[in-house]
């Protein structure tokens, strides 16, 4: 199986080119999703935050309340940790899970999603690093107008993550994003192809 890891920063267009290698039969590994999977109600995850953070990080209906839990956590490294200390080994593991699903069916080429490929030193794991580039302006323009956030939010979460410069460094294939969608599918479809024809 060929493994390729797929990131750029925030609102560069990486879930638009996930879903675009799933349509010619790619499997996906969706990072954030798995995020979000291991705290839904029922999850060990979940239970085990209540418990350190307080029965006030669940809504009425027993799902997380995330800005309460970012209110409670995000207070000092030791509270930091100690969110990440419940999450990141069930993050971790589901994704191995999903990788060695993927074997096990004998996919061909699995794609995983994640935005912090890079910030967390993971490109070496992969046979190949994939990055959505997109000039910030332009990542604040969408994230603005299709994901109605704030401009000085946008920004801030841009500044908060891996420099382009750095992401790009870890690149084996680079796809330019400042045009349309189409040209986007274009040039996705074409990685894909020298990724399919380089490992065949
Ligand atoms: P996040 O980091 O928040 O997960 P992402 O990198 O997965 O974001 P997408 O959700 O794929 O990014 O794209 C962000 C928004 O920009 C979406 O609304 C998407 O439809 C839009 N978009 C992506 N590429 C283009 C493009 N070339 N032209 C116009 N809109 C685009």
């Amino acid at each position: 199986m060929v493994l390729i890891g797929l990131t750029g920063g925030i609102g560069s267009g990486k879930s638009t080119v996930a879903r675009m290698c799933a349509q010619r039969g790619w499997r996906v590994v969706d990072a954030d999703r798995i995020a979000r999977d291991i705290v839904e109600p029922g999850q060990p995850a979940l239970a085990e935050l209540a418990q350190e953070f307080g029965q006030d990080i669940l809504q009425e209906d027993g799902s997380l309340n995330r800005k309460e839990l970012a209110h409670r956590a995000f207070v000092d490294t030791e509270r930091t940790q100690l969110l990440n200390s419940i999450t990141h080994p069930r993050i971790q593991e589901e994704t191995q899970r999903q990788f060695v699903a993927a074997r096990e069916e004998a996919v061909d080429f699995t794609v995983y999603d994640m935005p912090l490929l890079v910030d967390n030193g993971l490109e070496g794991d992969m046979d190949f690093v994939i990055v959505v580039d997109v000039n910030p302006e332009e990542r604040v323009r969408r994230l603005v107008e299709f994901r109605g956030l704030d401009e000085v939010d946008a920004r801030k979460r841009i500044n908060a993550q891996i420099s382009d410069h750095e992401r790009l460094a870890a690149a084996t294939h680079v796809i330019d994003n400042n045009g349309t969608l189409k040209q986007l599918a274009e040039r996705a479809a074409a990685v894909c192809d020298d990724i399919e024809a380089v490992s065949s």
